[in-house]
């Protein structure tokens, strides 16, 4: 790794201004952060970690799932440049409802080459926060955290950090994750709703190729989805009841590769595991956005059953909706903190969000479910709903993010 340029950490002493102050550097604030970037305003973002301990950082295996329309946001931030050699195309997702060796096939409509693209996380956390350091106009401040906030709606808020410096904003903006203070400090309360599932990650070596295919799974007792990876690796996303997870995650090596094995056998014989890492599942939904000069966006804002792999790309539409929204109100000389822009921001993302969390949740609630009256309604519902004329197009769409919100121009 080279040098790493550029620390506003020592270089200021008590306070400064700026237009939007965003609290986390994960993919989500990191975009909006870029997004804002040479459009006028004074941006600077807040980072817990520090950088070096972040670039060093190859422990999320996660595999991401990014839609068609995401990477076309990516690439207007001069961002996907660096992540495309690292990522392997979706040529089709195959869903199948586990009990059944039926498979629903979703392809690209003709005119784009994939559906999206699976990279690992840790890729897309690295890629996001080099061009941040990069970024001459974002000021980053790394390894402090938020410590209080004042957040008025006729003056400035006042963000304190842990090092004891002030910066002041017209904006304050919370991208600090699933379990945010900034959400905390604004008195912003969330819905929450106990999954008692865990996802277990793992990522899969093999023999043959995957053809660039990803598979969803439904089982009785949770979704299992594969995601192609580049060469011959897979990330593996195994949902199921937390007891069952911990059991599984606590399997010897030579089994829990034979118990993959029985669920992906489309690829030859596995010949690697490694390490496996569990999240517990949780729902979290904001009736209210915002408070005064503070919003919230991405997981901040939502966090959403992992089974369809969008919620990221749920995040990244609240920067398109969030970055829109202030750089017009900039352009017309319009105090971005003050109530309207945020309004707009919090209606614009209320259907998408709903939308995705009642999918993810219903489907949740349909396949994993042990109840042997609900086998039949699963398999004549999936392939019920592929007979249906224009659904397999409409899901294709949905899945690839060209549906409803289109992205906008930076
Ligand atoms: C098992 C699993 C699989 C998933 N798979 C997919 C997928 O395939 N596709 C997809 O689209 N999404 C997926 N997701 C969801 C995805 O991981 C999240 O949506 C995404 O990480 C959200 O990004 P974010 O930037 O909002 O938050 P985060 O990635 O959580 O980043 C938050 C940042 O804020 C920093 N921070 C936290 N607190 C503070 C503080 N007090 N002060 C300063 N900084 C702070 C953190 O260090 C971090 O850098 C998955 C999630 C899970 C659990």
């Amino acid at each position: 790794m080279g040098s790493i340029p550029k620390s506003t950490e020592g270089s200021i002493t008590t306070q400064k201004k700026y237009d939007v102050v965003v609290i986390g550097a994960g993919p989500v604030g990191a975009a909006l952060a870029l997004s804002l970037s040479g459009k006028g305003l004074r941006v600077a973002i807040v980072e817990k970690r520090s950088r070096h301990d972040l670039l060093a950082d190859r422990g999320d295996i996660r595999a991401y799932a990014l839609s068609h329309a995401t990477i076309e946001y990516l690439k207007g931030l001069n961002v996907w440049g660096a992540l495309e050699p690292l990522s392997e195309p979706i040529q089709k997702i195959g869903i199948t409802s586990g009990e059944s060796l039926k498979e629903v096939v979703f392809k690209p409509p003709a005119a784009h080459a994939a559906m999206g693209a699976i990279i690992p996380a840790y890729r897309v956390r690295h890629a996001f926060l080099s061009k941040v350091i990069e970024d001459s106009v974002i000021d980053l401040y790394d390894d402090v955290s938020i410590s209080n906030l004042d957040n008025p709606l006729e003056r400035y808020a006042k963000v304190s950090l842990s090092s004891g410096k002030r910066l002041d904003t017209l904006m304050v903006v919370g991208a600090d994750g699933r379990t945010s203070v900034v959400r905390n400090l604004a008195g912003l309360k969330p819905i929450n709703h106990d999954y008692n599932q865990k996802a277990l990650i793992t990522v899969v070596d093999h023999t043959e190729n995957h053809q660039g295919i990803a598979y969803e799974k439904f089982y009785a007792s949770g979704p299992f989805a594969t995601l192609p990876m580049p060469h011959t690796q897979s990330g593996i996303v195994w949902i199921g009841d937390s007891a069952e997870i911990d059991t599984i995650c606590s399997l010897e090596e030579n089994l829990f590769k034979a118990l993959l094995q029985d669920r992906y056998d489309s690829v030859g014989k596995i010949t690697n595991v490694s390490k496996r890492i569990t999240y517990p599942l949780q729902l979290t939904f904001l009736s209210q956005l915002y408070h005064n000069r503070v919003v919230v966006i991405g997981d901040a804002a939502h966090a959403i059953h992992p089974l369809a792999g969008q919620s990221l790309n749920l995040g990244f539409r609240d920067v398109m909706m969030l970055s829109e929204e202030i750089i017009s109100a900039h352009q017309v000389g319009i105090d971005i903190g003050q109530g309207t822009v945020l309004k707009q921001y919090q209606k614009s993302r209320r259907f998408d969000t709903l939308e995705l969390i009642s999918t993810t949740h219903g489907l949740n609630s349909l396949f994993s479910n042990s109840n042997p009256l609900l086998k039949p309604i699963r398999n004549l519902g999936l392939f019920a709903f592929a007979k249906v004329p224009g659904a397999a197009a409409y899901a294709t769409r949905h899945a690839m993010g060209l549906s409803g919100y289109q992205t906008p121009q930076i």
